[in-house]
């Protein structure tokens, strides 16, 4: 289909770029004609062992084969092993599983809201991103995103990222919850730092609230170990999780501490399709993939190579002012605009991010190689030369 067709009849909700993708393997994609990318931010952030993983396809077409879609009144086997691994790699506690990163979330803030009817206010991160669905859109600290969809849920305050003094005067004892990205992803690739994060859960155990992760884009071994606040030793009561944990089929899931998992009893949360057999047999393939390839350490390891070829860009170009990030998961911060970076860099077969306008995002797969590694950073380097420095 050409793509004024395609445009014809899709509601244009994106700003696409004019490339038909139409297969993957590993780091790589082609499109429609046949032209190869290595691709730096595979599935927009659910590509953490890149495309079409050959444990993950192996599963999902078994899986195919014997019952695609068991609604959630009876027991799923593969459900409650997912469940099992997920509460084995992070907390005690139960799992509940939806389909997308927004309803992770907002099923977390549903249990917040649930849990103490004198506690209801939400507080999030200026810049943070957790989802496009009403609730999430209020928890998202970005009014651009929220123009227009007005009224929104109320009881959402929003705190400057790392500034302990500023969340200490927001808590008191009708917050039901704190909710953080460990690195913000969509707000410019901004880690936490441990002492704001430390804050965090010394506050949420002061006033009775709870401090909810959202590792929708952190989690699943970006960031060099199986999720983010296992640098910090900052164990949240919530976890939400979606993106890479389905390998490239959709699942979302939220964690829940053991203290708090009656909260939600039957009949206060549901999805027709949430953890159905094909996305838990892929995220059961991802999680023993991560488990039976070292793929933690090796994204710890590959993640430090990534970060000196950035740092060395950046003493070699004016236009970058900061490298930061985590794992593998690097922004590259610009003086000016990123979109002109982001198409030379795919006129020249190398797929990146650009996201807040300036930050160059760059999350390959952790399977990701020292070649590939080298490849992006030449491509970089020679598209970071053409450019003016400012
Ligand atoms: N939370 C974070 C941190 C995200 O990065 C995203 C998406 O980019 C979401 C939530 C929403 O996830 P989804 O698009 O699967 O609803």
């Amino acid at each position: 289909m050409d793509k004024s067709t395609f445009d014809q009849y899709v509601l244009q909700t994106y700003k696409r770029v004019p490339l038909t993708l139409v297969k993957g393997e590993g780091m790589r994609v082609w499109d429609d004609a046949g032209n190869e990318y290595l691709d730096f931010f595979p599935g927009w952030g659910a590509g953490n062992l890149g495309h079409c993983h050959p444990s993950v396809v192996a599963a999902v077409r078994a899986q195919a084969e014997k019952i695609m879609h068991i609604p959630n009144v009876y027991y799923n086997e593969l459900q409650g092993k997912l469940a099992q691994l997920l509460v084995a790699s992070s907390f005690d506690g139960q799992v509940f599983f939806c389909n997308s990163g927004a309803e992770a979330n907002e099923g977390a803030i549903k249990l917040a809201r649930k849990r103490d009817a004198t506690k209801k206010t939400i507080i999030t991160l200026k810049d943070s991103f957790h989802g496009r669905t009403l609730a999430t859109l209020a928890a998202t600290g970005q009014p651009e995103y929220q123009q227009g969809f007005d009224p929104l849920p109320a009881g959402f305050v929003y705190s400057e990222p790392n500034d302990v003094p500023m969340l200490e005067r927001l808590m008191d004892t009708e917050v039901a919850a704190v909710l953080l990205e460990p690195v913000l992803g969509e707000g410019g690739v901004l880690p936490l730092t441990p002492a704001y994060l430390r804050a965090a859960r010394t506050l949420c155990d002061r006033f009775g609230a709870l401090l909810i992760l959202d590792e929708v884009q952190t989690g699943i071994g970006r960031t060099g170990r199986m999720f983010a606040w296992q640098h910090y030793g900052v164990v949240p009561d919530v976890l939400t999780l979606a993106k890479s944990l389905g390998g490239g089929m959709a699942i979302g899931a939220f964690v829940v501490g053991r203290a708090h998992c009656g909260i939600l009893g039957p009949g206060s949360h549901g999805s027709t399709f949430g953890g159905n057999p094909m996305a838990c047999a892929a995220g059961v393939a991802v999680l023993q993939t991560i488990a039976a390839e070292g793929l933690l350490d090796r994204a710890a390891k590959t993640g430090a190579l990534l970060q000196a070829g950035l740092l060395r860009l950046a003493q070699r170009h004016a236009l970058i002012a900061e490298v930061r990030g985590l794992g593998m998961m690097w922004g590259v911060v610009l003086k000016g605009e990123g979109a002109e970076v982001v198409m030379r860099c795919r006129e020249k077969g190398v797929l990146i991010n650009c996201t807040h306008g300036n930050v160059l995002r760059l999350m390959p797969a952790i399977t990701a190689t020292e070649g590939e590694i080298a490849q992006a950073i030449t491509v970089l380097d020679e598209v970071l030369g053409e450019l003016p420095q400012a």
